[in-house]
């Protein structure tokens, strides 16, 4: 069944129950996500994405589109900016020393909001690395707890997680199932270090293999490559 909703006034037609924040890519109207990617199931995790539906603040990946909707993608445009200030904020992030520089998702969505400097206090997060595995690394004071990795890499014999969560609240980090890692093929090892948005996951030897200039957002921008369907 088809609806009718707005956003940002431009009037849209949709299948029912579509998520928004592809109708929104499907009519030329970028939103920034973080922990979404199309095609997968929603983990909700990082907010970024926040819009006004009906006056109403929501994640835009977690709303099936209904008749009469009316969205407002940038009236939160300040939490947005905010939301990512934190997330820069609770990591250690030096971009122009990152292997991901050029490449990370949270850069680029830092330069969408327009961000300059995180107006909240930096937390400097002291947490160990994970370099025991032969093939991949983790950089963890880099991690925002997007949850892609926990939820979408996993051992292909036996299905288990590969990547998981330890502790709770200020001492949460990733950790990663080391004897699980190490049965991960080099293809798994590259789409794993694809699939974090930030320079969490690295995949060893290779660090600065794209040399700056022909990095994937410096060839084209987040905005284009979703607007053109690529997912991220
Ligand atoms: S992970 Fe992204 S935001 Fe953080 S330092 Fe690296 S390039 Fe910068
Ligand atoms: S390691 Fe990367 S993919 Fe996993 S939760 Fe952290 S940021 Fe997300």
């Amino acid at each position: 069944m088809s609806v009718n909703i707005t956003i940002d006034g431009l009037a849209v037609r949709a299948d029912a129950g579509d998520t928004l924040v592809d109708v929104a890519a499907d009519n030329g109207v970028y939103i920034p996500t973080l922990c979404y990617q199309r095609g997968r199931p929603c983990l909700g995790t990082c907010r970024v994405c926040s819009v006004r539906v009906n006056g109403n603040v929501m994640a835009a990946c977690t709303v099936p589109v209904a008749d009469g909707m009316e969205v407002e993608v940038n009236d939160p445009a300040d939490m947005r900016k905010a939301l990512v200030e934190l997330l820069f904020a609770e990591g250690n992030h030096n971009c122009p020393s990152c292997e991901k520089s050029g490449r990370c998702e949270l850069q680029v969505v830092g330069y969408e909001v327009g961000m300059m400097v995180s107006r909240f206090p930096y937390r400097f997060p002291l947490r160990d690395r994970e370099t025991r595995p032969k093939k991949i690394w983790l950089e963890n004071d880099r991690c925002i707890f997007c949850q892609r990795c926990v939820e979408f890499v996993r051992d292909r014999e036996t299905g288990r997680r590969i990547f998981s969560i330890d502790h709770r609240g200020s001492r949460s980090r990733i950790v990663m199932d080391v004897a699980l890692a190490d049965r991960m093929s080099d293809q798994q090892v590259r789409e794993a270090a694809e699939l974090c948005p930030v320079g969490c996951i690295l995949q060893k030897g290779l660090g600065y293999n794209d040399p700056i200039g022909r990095r994937r957002f410096e060839v084209r921008r987040l905005r284009q490559r979703v607007l053109e369907g690529e997912g991220q």
